[in-house]
């Protein structure tokens, strides 16, 4: 306790002083105080473009006539169930976020990216009754290169339509892996 308390006076002495000596620096040095005041702009621009992509996405995410697929199928041996977890191919919303969640907990949404999504739908868990759903199953990444190449040909096709072209699409891709076993 005592050297606790003997280490905590050192430390804030420390402090003091370092908090003088860069005080000092700073009411000299007409340079660090531009540095200072565009370190102070760049965080804030920075802040104001993540709240900005934040707010695309939300607005993509909201707006999106989801077309749902089966990106993720796991096996809970525990529970003796097998869950299925859908993303949408045109927006690239997913859920997987929650299957990422459960397997590996707070660290699975270290990426702002996921952990925003992972709020997204958290809030507005009515999103997947949104739109059309395949029971069709391939990863997301597939699935979205899938549903871009069809899109590129036919630009103006509804999602009824597309969701037809995509299935018969897969389908044609299966085949053709089975074949090459
Ligand atoms: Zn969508």
């Amino acid at each position: 306790m005592e050297n606790l308390s003997l280490l905590q006076y050192e430390l804030n002495k420390k402090l003091d002083e370092t908090k003088k000596a860069s005080t000092k620096i700073y009411e000299e040095n007409e340079i660090v105080r531009k540095y200072l005041k565009l370190q102070e702009e760049q965080n804030k621009l920075t802040m104001e473009l993540v709240n900005i992509s934040k707010e695309i996405n939300i607005q993509k995410w909201s707006s999106c006539n989801h077309i749902w697929v089966i990106t993720k199928h796991d096996y809970d041996a525990t529970e003796g169930r097998s869950y299925n977890y859908g993303s949408c191919v045109k927006c690239g919303l997913s859920y997987e976020v929650f299957l990422d969640y459960e397997k590996m907990g707070k660290d699975a949404l270290n990426d702002p990216a996921r952990k925003e999504m992972f709020d997204y739908l958290f809030m507005h868990n009515t999103a997947q009754y949104k739109g059309l759903s395949s029971n069709y199953c391939c990863n997301l990444e597939k699935a979205q290169a899938i549903y871009q190449k069809i899109k590129a040909k036919n630009p103006n096709i509804t999602d009824e339509i597309m969701l037809q072209l995509w299935e018969r699409e897969l389908d044609k891709k299966l085949k053709r892996t089975r074949k090459r076993k």
